[in-house]
């Protein structure tokens, strides 16, 4: 039996019924662009993100550079980002034509360190971009405290937290931004590129309102830059009705995890993922840690078991961050965990003998 690291077509199979009369219903209306099946979407993520208001927009990359761009953020300005993320975190940053300033992250959650936030800020300093890694929620506290202290914003980067809590309070409910990602496998992907950012104030929302659509508040007036930054309907359309669905495959993947933690107790040099106190954790990923990891990945490979590696090269060790002038040796936890990390499979639809095939595969390697 093969385990593949993730399996959308089953998710399919499983919606098909609700999804597809809806598609007959819609189709024939040709409207794409926005209007009520968008609006509509944008209540319920709002509603199941605890935070007052929400638009869609094209992807999480996109919800970023809005909330970059409403904040007039731009050359000579710095952004604090974890240097351990997906790439865009920080490009975003640099599209702007400002700096991003990197700091390390912890070890224990993988998530950026608050202790390295203060100290990397500076005069030029505009923003925190912290990211919820794998689903879990950062030290959102401490980071609040930081970020009041020094009068910054918080860019919440959701893009793996949707759903992920502290304290009962949701990501994307914590900042003056948060912004999600659809990508097809994300805990809520759509059929293609997606994405949405949350506000804390109908400020910011109709700002943001305004940049998706090429900075136009009335047609053929540009008030600002903008861009082309919506969400397509048809993709609102499949998200709404995915969305009902979301907390039965959040229970899946901490069901998954927690089958994980039990049977992957004590195998070799293996790190297990942490649930901090007061989170629920929603493991976009379940991601595990070997000084074997290459070796661990080819046999798992060899079994016909899925595994992915996020991230091998810390962000700022990128070739497009070279201009930085960041060294090996500046980010030693961030690159520890880019030679360490191991994501398993976690999705919603993985059966019981395909978890205990993974677990069977991880045992033999360490034998
Ligand atoms: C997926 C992801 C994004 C980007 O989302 P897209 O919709 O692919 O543009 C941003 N940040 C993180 C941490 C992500 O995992």
């Amino acid at each position: 039996m093969s385990v593949p690291f993730f399996d959308l077509k089953k998710q399919y199979q499983s919606l098909q019924a609700e999804i597809a009369p809806a598609l007959e219903k819609f189709l024939p209306q040709q409207a794409f662009i926005l209007g009520p099946t968008v609006e509509s979407f944008e209540k319920e993520m709002a509603s199941y993100c605890q935070a007052p208001f929400a638009l869609g927009v094209s992807s999480g990359t996109d919800a970023l550079l809005m909330a970059l761009e409403a904040l007039e953020i731009g050359p000579g300005d710095e952004v604090i980002v974890p240097a351990f993320t997906f790439y865009c975190t920080a490009s975003v940053v640099t599209r702007r034509g400002a700096t991003p300033i990197f700091v390390d992250v912890d070890l224990h959650d993988y998530n950026i360190l608050p202790a390295a936030i203060e100290a990397a800020i500076t005069s030029r300093t505009k923003a925190i971009i912290p990211v919820h890694l794998f689903g879990q929620i950062v030290q959102i506290d401490a980071i609040q405290k930081i970020a009041i202290k020094h009068s910054l914003p918080i860019i919440e980067d959701s893009a793996q937290g949707i759903g992920a809590e502290y304290k009962g309070k949701r990501a994307g409910s914590f900042g003056r931004f948060g912004a999600f990602s659809f990508f097809p496998t994300k805990n809520l992907g759509a059929f293609g590129d997606g994405g949405a950012l949350t506000f804390a104030s109908v400020h910011d929302q109709e700002h943001c309102k305004i940049l998706r659509m090429h900075g136009s508040r009335i047609r053929y007036q540009h008030e600002e830059i903008g861009g082309c930054f919506r969400l397509d309907a048809l993709q609102a359309l499949v998200l709404e009705i995915k969305l009902r669905h979301l907390e039965k495959w959040q229970e899946k993947r901490r069901q998954n995890a927690a089958f994980y933690n039990q049977a992957l107790q004590e195998i070799g040099d293996l790190i297990l993922p942490v649930e901090n106190p007061n989170c629920r954790h929603v493991y976009h990923q379940y991601v595990i840690r070997t000084t074997k990891r290459e070796a661990l990945k080819v046999h798992l490979t060899c079994l016909g078991i899925g595994s992915e590696v996020y991230y091998p090269i810390p962000v700022p060790h990128q070739k497009s961050m070279e201009y930085l002038g960041h060294r090996y040796g500046d980010f030693p936890h961030s690159e520890q965990l880019s030679e360490e990390v191991l994501a398993l499979p976690i999705f919603p639809e993985l059966e019981p003998s395909q978890l205990e095939e993974t677990v069977k595969g991880i045992q033999s390697f360490f034998l």
